[in-house]
């Protein structure tokens, strides 16, 4: 066992048989928009990934493999291969490109809490740098810790931390060990007759320690709420001690500090437990398709259901470009306009006297019905994002995303900022590309926006996007954005924090972090510079 693996590739998203080419169609409609064409640009063998020397002292080995066993403190090729940095484009193209130079000089997968502790007392007295990893599916250098000043990095994978340690069903809770990936967590739920509602669609694997780390928002959050809102309870592995949170359903014993857990991003501590509320299984799930004339005035729509507390529990919108690309769920967008996707799950009288209520304010504000198909077809795709993104890998193409989220009042500004933004950036390196948004999160005061960008790879892809991505971010600064809604903060997003909390916000978690982690060990240079 190498840990985060599961037979998935080294160099992308899910299994090799799982691989799929880029279809026929996408290929010719890049052709026809961007004027370019397709190139096979596959990746590197492992043998030819670059990795630094393994720093690790044999005495610092040793007492590693004191703690949690021989067996498992890896550093062969291809256990730091596989731990090296995240999921984003950026991280794929550097590591297809055989650039593993930011790989962890050991792998080490404990097995509890306590193992996490002792593994923790003994990077603290070698200075090692200690890396939490989860899925590995981080967007924003959440996993590239800085290693200057340390005698090594540690990537600690929970990937042995994977039970549904108890439900509570009287309460409605389940706890969870940090390792357990999202459809092990509701096949175990499912068991006991509940779910948890969490997809992201990094949800195939990315793990309960993850989704806490990074305050992560699953694509039901319109029902559900982000995963932040479903934590009840929170087990901390710091290297002074266990911290743990949460006895109550609600109190008033000070600020609720599993705030400053979640969304900590392994620089606090290594969560090793997480107490969930969680609902029972579905009577009813029933999607459906809508098209509404334009993307402005759709999402003044969602921003009355929300307002009405009409929500359903998936509440999707596809502007014009990503409606246009067959991206909207709905199928192809022959008459033009934006895809709705709207699904409803949870009590059967619930979801029918909803169904009728948001059909009659979408009719009424002209929306047109697509049905039950378009609706089981977004279904049937929901996770198919991260495959096609390596097929767009594959023929020389790039495709990476970002997010942000502001107030309905601020939402029209803040959209058409960044678009804008982007599209600048990306002439500015004479870069022909395809810029779509939706918005997947929505809430009474606002919602979310979610950039895709689709260009050719040309030369220096890292750096120019890069460059097109800080435009992004600025116009969001500007736009009264927020630098991020699920993605979280990592490495890069840092630059831009001060904007968001100010400097007294980085002080106190600068406090915090001296207080949890007095060595600074953990996951250095993530979140706080
Ligand atoms: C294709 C794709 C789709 C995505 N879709 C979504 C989406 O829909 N919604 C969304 O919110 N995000 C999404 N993400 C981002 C990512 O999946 C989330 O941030 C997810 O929560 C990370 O979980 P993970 O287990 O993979 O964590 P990792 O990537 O392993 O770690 C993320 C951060 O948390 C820290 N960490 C991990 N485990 C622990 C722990 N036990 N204790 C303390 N710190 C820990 C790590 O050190 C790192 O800083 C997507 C990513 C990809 C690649």
């Amino acid at each position: 066992m190498t840990g985060s693996d599961a037979g998935t590739l080294w160099w992308g998203w899910g299994t090799p048989a799982a691989r799929t080419p880029l279809p026929a169609g996408v290929r010719s409609l890049l052709a026809q928009v961007l004027g370019v064409d397709c190139r096979d640009t596959p990746p590197v063998g492992l043998d030819a990934v670059r990795l630094p020397a393994v720093r690790l002292a044999e005495d610092a080995r040793a007492a590693l493999a004191g703690v949690i066993g021989p067996a498992w403190v890896h550093d062969d090729r291809e256990s730091r291969v596989r731990h090296c940095r995240g999921r984003s484009t950026t991280d794929l193209l550097r590591l297809r490109a055989g650039d593993a130079t930011d790989a962890p000089d050991a792998v080490i997968l404990p097995a509890c809490h306590d193992e996490v502790l002792a593994t923790l007392a003994v990077c603290a007295r070698y200075r090692l740098a200690v890396v939490p990893f989860g899925g590995g599916t981080s967007v924003v250098g959440g996993l590239a810790a800085a290693c200057d000043g340390v005698a090594g990095v540690i990537a600690l994978d929970t990937a042995r931390m994977n039970r549904l340690v108890g439900v509570d069903a009287w309460s409605q809770l389940a706890t969870a060990d940090p390792g357990l990936r999202g459809p092990a967590l509701d096949a175990a739920l499912a068991t006991h007759g509940f779910t948890l509602g969490h997809l992201p669609q990094s949800w195939e694997y990315a793990t309960v320690g993850g989704f806490a780390a990074t305050r992560s928002s699953g694509q039901a959050s319109a029902g559900h709420g982000r995963f932040d809102s479903m934590v009840v309870g929170i087990r901390l592995a710091t290297p002074v001690g266990t911290w743990e949170l949460g006895r109550a359903p609600a109190s008033a014993a000070g600020p609720d500090l599993r705030e400053l857990v979640l969304g900590s991003e392994g620089a606090f501590g290594v969560i090793t437990q997480v107490r969930l509320r969680v609902r029972p299984l579905p009577e009813t799930i029933h999607y459906e398709g809508w098209r509404l004339a334009d993307f402005t005035g759709a999402a003044a729509v969602l921003r009355i259901l929300a307002q009405r507390d009409l929500l359903p529990t998936v509440a999707r919108l596809s502007d014009e470009v990503e409606t246009a690309a067959g991206l909207g769920g709905a199928g192809p967008a022959t008459a033009g306009g934006c895809h709705l996707i709207i699904g409803y799950e949870g009590r059967a009288g619930w979801a029918a006297a909803r169904r009728a209520e948001v059909g009659e304010l979408l009719r009424t504000a002209g929306a047109a019905a697509l049905g039950h198909d378009a609706g089981a077809e977004w279904l049937r795709g929901r996770f198919h994002g991260p495959y096609l993104r390596d097929a767009l890998l594959d023929a020389g193409m790039f495709a990476e995303t970002l997010e942000t989220a502001g107030f309905w009042s601020a939402l029209p500004g803040l959209y058409a900022g960044v678009r804008d933004a982007i599209a600048a950036a990306l002439a500015a390196e004479d870069v022909p590309g395809v810029v779509m948004c939706h918005i997947s999160h929505v809430y009474p005061t606002g919602a979310s926006l979610y950039f895709t960008v689709v260009c050719p790879q040309l030369d220096e892809p890292v750096a120019r996007w890069g460059r097109v991505k800080a435009a992004a971010t600025r116009a969001i600064v500007d736009g009264g954005g927020t630098v991020t809604h699920h993605h979280a903060v990592g490495t890069e997003h840092q630059p831009w924090l001060a904007a968001e909390i100010g400097d007294i916000g980085l002080a106190v978690l600068r406090s915090v972090k001296d207080t949890l982690d007095p060595a600074g060990i953990l996951n250095p240079g993530i979140l706080l510079p």
